[in-house]
């Protein structure tokens, strides 16, 4: 845990919450501020900043309880479909500094758009981008 993080207590049971979902490694909670009915946050027990930092096993567990909980909620508050956000860092719009998905379900009319502009693409640079990336990822390993 981390002094001063409020998803830490929340996560940990210090501070409560409408709590949907608990095992020994996450805690999956309604947000406060819904973007829908059922807007909910996984939040990992052990305190990663973001993405950049979290580890293997908590990474590799996550999508386990993000699915499990979006067949829940598809079966219980009948969403017709269902947004994965997850920001990092203050450009993505990260507002809370504790690693935390974000499922949100969504009902036709809700209102919402979860969207991007699309841009486009040029072969060669899409080429130099992929290489890129790669080759760090290769370093890495
Ligand atoms: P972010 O912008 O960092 O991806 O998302 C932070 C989310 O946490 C927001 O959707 C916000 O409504 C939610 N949130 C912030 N503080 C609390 C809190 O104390 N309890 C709950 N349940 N949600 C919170
Ligand atoms: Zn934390």
């Amino acid at each position: 845990m981390e002094q001063d993080c409020i998803f830490c207590k929340i996560a940990n049971g210090h501070i409560p919450s409408a709590t949907v979902y608990e095992d020994e490694m996450f805690r999956v909670i309604l947000d406060l501020s819904p973007a829908t009915k059922g807007h909910a946050l996984v939040l990992p027990k052990r305190h990663f900043r973001n993405i950049f930092d979290i580890d293997e096993t908590t990474a590799s567990r996550l999508f386990v309880v993000a699915a499990k909980v979006a067949r829940a909620m598809k079966k219980s508050l009948g969403c017709e479909g269902l947004n994965i956000v997850q920001n990092n860092e203050e450009i993505a719009g990260q507002t809370v500094f504790h690693f935390h998905l974000h499922i949100i379900p969504r009902y036709a009319d809700d209102g919402q758009k979860i969207l991007w502009n699309p841009g486009t693409s040029d072969p060669e640079v899409q080429k130099e981008i992929a290489c890129k990336i790669s080759e760090a990822l290769d370093a890495d390993k």
